[in-house]
């Protein structure tokens, strides 16, 4: 695979306002309703006192395995060999739902239409496309940020080649511990094909309290 892209998301960044969810509705054209591409939810832990809540921008995490595209058996979800994207043709589509179930995040959503559409990285408008769109390229490259990325206030999402976003991810964390941040950090990291790590590691990095 040439270069495989995907998802950063730093909850220390999210503030929770859901600007992501509705910008990705507004830019492929998804009625209000159920249908998320992208959702912002609560996570929680521990019991009173010490109890925590986090917001996480959930969407499709363009796994490196995808087991959506497993279970299809139609061929309609394809992980693309030019850049790791994983796509859904609606015209292979039969609105079985395995890719839903099979699913990890419940990022798959079935339409009014009767067939499934996802997060494509913001490659194509509308309802499940991209599977027949170009290799996607990077903003500084001409291509498009995807719509949470852009609308995001608190800069909590990142998206590009997986090798760019790890390179960021070790500096914003060089330069927290370098700071002296105490504060525990969760960040799920995307998804590679070198068996790294696997869909939505969760890491916490160690304070050094
Ligand atoms: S997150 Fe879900 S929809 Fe996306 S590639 Fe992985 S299994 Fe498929
Ligand atoms: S709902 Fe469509 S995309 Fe999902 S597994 Fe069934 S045929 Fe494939």
């Amino acid at each position: 695979m040439a270069q495989e892209w995907g998802f950063y998301f730093d909850p220390e960044k999210c503030i929770g306002c859901s600007a992501c969810q509705v910008a990705c509705k507004n830019r492929h054209g998804v009625d209000p309703g159920p249908v998320d591409w992208r959702r912002v939810e609560t996570v929680s832990q521990g019991e009173f006192p010490d109890y925590e809540e986090t917001t996480v921008s959930i969407s499709c995490m363009h796994c490196a395995d995808a087991p959506c595209e497993n279970v299809c058996p139609t061929g309609a979800i394809n992980k693309r060999d030019s850049d790791g994207i994983v796509t859904v043709d609606q015209d292979k589509c039969i609105g079985c739902k395995y890719c839903g179930w099979a699913c990890p995040f419940g990022a798959p959503q079935y339409g009014d239409d009767g067939l499934m559409q996802k997060c494509n990285l913001c490659l194509g408008e509308g309802p499940g496309s991209g599977s027949g769109q170009p290799t996607k390229k990077t903003a500084d490259n001409g291509g498009t940020k995807p719509a949470c990325v852009d609308t995001c206030v608190g800069g909590a999402l990142e998206a590009g080649p997986i090798s760019d976003l790890l390179d960021g991810v070790s500096q914003a964390a060089a330069e927290r511990f370098g700071q002296g941040s105490s504060s525990a950090n969760v960040i799920v990291e995307p998804t590679t094909s070198d068996g790294g790590m696997g869909p939505a590691d969760i890491t916490t990095p160690e304070t050094g309290d």
